[in-house]
């Protein structure tokens, strides 16, 4: 098979293709998608990621269904809207959670950032410098700044200076009271809000009223989301690669994300 070719629904293991079923019989399912590592391949440059073009096509595709075949669609991310926004190019409509939720672009609605009070903002400060002090002394690592929180890139630091710098990272600043640290793929992540992807699925769920949602996400942030989704009730969580997971399904790829995508559009397109 040539890459980019998709295997079709065939990839997809019998119990996922069946919780998508149901899920497509509900009248208000909602779709919540993580975007690096499910619809953009994990690449070594961050801002060179994009959605493969079969899951962008689908996304479309669902985006554009109507009337009592209507799906709710939402991405829900680490990275800050803006270059969530820029390189997801999502189709209007969907609902957009950036930044783990500190910022949040509801379909139809304002954009919120939760403001941070006076001693956020200094705390922020306090947690931005000390982490850029670690980046300064790590070859290869990179400080990324975000409205309520900051985080340290590993992915081009050799191993051990990877591992010393998050360690510097999450025994240092991530120690500071009021500071939340959240371990991810060659990123550490402080935030001075207490967000997650779990709150953000709920707060989602809550303003589209949907009757189940469908989560995937392939990194250790979207654990929190896979642990507020309620199989029993219709959700369908899916884990995107290798390691452990609260979800009770799972895909290999981004190529599979978007088998999984083309699957659920021709469930809800009948
Ligand atoms: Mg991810």
């Amino acid at each position: 098979m040539t890459p980019g070719a998709g295997t079709g629904s065939g990839s997809l293991p019998p119990a996922l293709r069946e919780a998508l079923e149901r899920l497509a019989a509900l009248p208000r399912p909602l779709v919540v998608l993580d975007f690096d590592g499910v619809l953009a391949p994990l690449v070594d440059d961050r801002d060179a990621a994009r959605p493969l073009e079969r899951s962008s096509a689908a996304l479309a595709a669902l985006a554009a269904l109507d009337g009592d075949r209507a799906v709710d669609l939402a991405l829900v991310s680490g990275r800050p809207l803006e270059p969530l926004v820029r390189l997801a190019s999502p189709p209007e409509g969907t609902s957009l959670v950036g930044s783990h939720g500190a910022e949040v672009r509801l379909a139809g609605a304002q954009e919120s950032s939760a403001p941070l009070d006076e001693a956020e903002t200094a705390l922020l400060a306090d947690v931005v410098d000390r982490v850029r002090a670690v980046a300064g002394t790590h070859a290869g690592t990179d400080v990324e700044t975000k409205p309520a929180g900051v985080v340290l890139h590993t992915r081009r630091a050799a191993l051990d200076v990877a591992s010393s710098a998050q360690r510097a990272v999450t025994d240092g600043p991530g120690r500071l009271p009021g500071v939340r640290a959240m371990r991810g793929k060659d990123v550490v992540e402080l935030a001075v809000l207490d967000v997650d992807k779990g709150r953000s699925v709920q707060a989602l769920r809550a303003s589209t009223g949907a009757d189940a949602v469908l989560y995937a996400g392939d990194d250790v942030t979207d654990e929190h989301a896979f642990a507020v989704l309620d199989p029993a009730a219709g959700d369908v969580g899916v884990h995107v690669g290798d390691g452990s997971t609260a979800a009770a399904h799972r895909v290999a790829d981004p190529e599979a994300v978007a088998d999984l995508l083309e699957h659920l559009l021709a469930l809800r397109s009948r």
